[in-house]
Parts: structure tokens; sequence; C-alpha cells
């Protein structure tokens, strides 16, 4: 085994868009796991939009990355040696960990991954955060009932394309706005939704809109906010529900822009709207990765990934995001499973 490990820091807070610069990739030695701490050779690593977030100085819901800090996130790693754990060398685990060849962490805090039950990069994607973010937004906040209209935004990315697919196993008709026509054939084609909107093809959302949804919207699941947003709540029925679960339109503003008020528009429509945090429904985490883990056996949820290879091309990975560039869920491959 190597003794270099390979991690990449906050090189500095970006101001906008971050790019490039905002990363610096360190080499550090390979960490000894402690008293009760495994050490673990990252396989796949999860780059998320919340993690701009983290970039900022200030009050966010997720800590704040100080400036030379490793970066940290979901990876899915094997492990090569135990200190107390109740893992072996070997074993597939998931947990929060660094963006690096190694990290160590504590035993309760890595879940055991099952290579049996789906590809282990799913921990990451449909069977990790971002299904399970879309099972309860769906189920528990949005609440589409059978013949509703449920729509989705940022809709063929890890978190929308299984919101829309778990509204249409709820019998809801799904319609989903998304930036290319690749895309939007996924939606169709891959998904089964009942219409997809390429949002990059018209400035004009809401008559997009009400050419896809005629009845209207019932249950709206919004990952981007933004100018599409504004147009769905153009479109909102008597008693809508808006799961608001992420605005990456906005991560990269400095400033928060202001403009037309729309929540007028929900006083005439008697529509509730909720933001929500998947940490909230931790104890339940389990029960949702069993009956998404069954949707995906039976081909009742399909699902996509990029990867981008290479521990080294991470940022890439992360800043693809902003640019639209993933289908599904965006990974980065950092190494193969030792044979
Ligand atoms: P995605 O896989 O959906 O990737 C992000 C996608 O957002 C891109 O592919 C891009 O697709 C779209 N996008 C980027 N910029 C814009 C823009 N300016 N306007 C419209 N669309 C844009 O990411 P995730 O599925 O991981 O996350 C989706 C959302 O859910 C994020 O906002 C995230 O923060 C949020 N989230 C919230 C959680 C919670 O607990 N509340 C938990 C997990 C995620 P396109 O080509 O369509 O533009």
């Amino acid at each position: 085994m190597t003794d270099t490990n390979r991690v990449f820091t906050l090189a500095k807070r970006p101001e906008g868009k971050p790019n490039r610069d905002t990363f610096e990739l360190v080499e550090r030695d390979v960490p000894e796991p402690g008293p009760g701490e495994a050490l673990v050779r990252t396989l796949y690593l999860s780059v998320d939009p919340y993690m701009r977030d983290r970039m900022r100085a200030g009050e966010s819901y997720a800590e704040p990355w100080g400036v030379g800090d490793p970066l940290e996130g979901g990876v899915v790693g094997e492990v090569v040696a135990d200190n107390g754990t109740e893992f072996e060398a070997g074993d597939v685990v998931a947990g929060n960990l660094r963006w690096a060849d190694f990290s160590t962490a504590a035993g309760p805090d890595l879940q055991r991954v099952d290579p049996d039950l789906a590809p282990i990069s799913t921990a990451l994607g449909v069977l990790g955060m971002p299904g399970r973010t879309a099972y309860f937004g769906t189920r528990e906040v949005a609440q589409p009932d059978a013949g509703d209209t449920f729509v989705v935004t940022g809709a063929a990315g890890a978190v929308g394309s299984v919101a829309g697919q778990v509204a249409k196993l709820q019998g809801a008709r799904v319609v989903g706005f998304a930036g290319s026509a690749e895309k939007v054939s996924f939606l169709e084609d891959d998904l089964g939704f009942d219409a997809g909107i390429n949002y990059k093809e018209t400035d004009d959302y809401r008559a997009a809109l009400a050419e896809a949804a005629p009845g209207g919207v019932d249950a709206y699941f919004d990952n981007v906010g933004g100018p599409i947003t504004d147009a769905v709540f153009t479109q909102l029925n008597v008693d809508a529900r808006v799961a608001v679960c992420g605005q990456i339109s906005q991560y990269n503003a400095e400033e928060l822009p202001t403009g037309p008020r729309k929540l007028g528009q929900l006083i005439q429509k008697r529509a509730t709207v909720e933001g929500f945090l998947i940490q909230d429904f931790a104890p339940r985490f389990e029960q949702a990765t069993r009956q998404l883990g069954r949707w995906v056996q039976n081909g009742d949820i399909t699902y996509r990934e990029t990867v981008t290879e290479g521990l080294e091309n991470a940022p890439e990975g992360f800043l693809g995001l902003f640019e639209g560039e993933n289908i599904g869920k965006q990974l980065v491959k950092v190494a193969d499973r030792e044979e």
C-alpha cells in the first residue's frame, strides 16, 4: 500500500461561481486509525450542490469549511485496516469522509454497504442521501395523490430523477424541468415522466408549463428556485403543496436577488410551502433505503450516474453540477476494489 495520501482542501472561499482555484490537492501521510477507528480507502466520492454552501463563511445548515481544511462528503470505500470497529479489511462502507485517497473514521460513523444488493456506488445516489431526499420530500412533503399533477425541477439530477419516479409510483402525472434535450428524453423515455420541459429552450416557462400541465400543478418539488419557481407558482392549484428541497440557481449568488414577490399567489390558492432537510428524517433512513432498494431491484425505479474518473478531477465533477453536466447522480471514481 502507498504511504502517500492525496487530500483536497479548500484553497480559498469563492466569490460567485467557484473554479479550479477554489481547490488545492495536497499530499499527506496515510493516517493511522486510532482506537475504535477504521482506515478506509476511497472508492467513490459524492459531489453535491450543498457543498457550495460549506465554502461560504457564515451561517448555514451545514458547517462552513475553513480555508485550508480538507473537504469532506459522502464516500463509499473499502476498509483496509481496523482498530477495534465492527468492520474488517475488505468490507465496503459508506460515511462522511474526506476528498482523499484514505480517511479514518470511528466505527459508528460508518455504514455497511451490501455489494450484493446493487452496485456499491448507489449508496451515494439512489440508495443514499439523494434517493432518500427524493423519497421523503415526495411522500411526506409534496404528497402527490393519485391523479395529481406533480412538477419537479432539476428533474434529471440525482434527487429530481428519483422524486419524479416516486411520484409516478404514487399515481401522479409527472412533469419535469431539465436543461437539455437529452435530459428531456431521459425523463420521458427512460424514467416514464409524462412530460419534460427543456428550460434552456424557452424564456417563457409559464407558457411551457401551462402546455405540459394544462390542469395546473397540485404538488411541486423544487430543487432550483429562481425564475422557474416563479413560473410554477403562477400555475398552482387550490391546496397545492410545495416542497422546497433546494435552490441551486441561487447558490453562487453573493446577494439574493429581490424581485416581484410571488407569495400573493399562494393566498388565493391556499397553497402550503414547506422547506425540509433530509437529516430530519434520519430515524427512518433504513426504511427508505429498503423501499428504494426493492424498487430498484424490481425495476420500478431506474437510475443513472455520471462518473468523473480520478480523485484529481473531483473539482470538475463538482463544478459541472452548476453547468448541468450531470445526468443522474454525479460521482467521482477514485479507485477500484481490491481483488
Ligand atoms: P443534481 O444532480 O440535480 O445536480 C444539479 C443540477 O441542477 C444540474 O445538473 C443542473 O441540471 C441543475 N441546475 C444547475 N444550475 C441551475 C440553474 N441555474 N437553474 C436550474 N437548474 C440548474 O443535484 P442533486 O440532485 O444532488 O440536488 C438537487 C437539489 O436538491 C439541490 O438544490 C440540492 O441542494 C438539494 N438537496 C437538498 C437536500 C435537503 O435536505 N433539502 C438534500 C439533497 C439535495 P439542468 O441541466 O437541468 O440545469
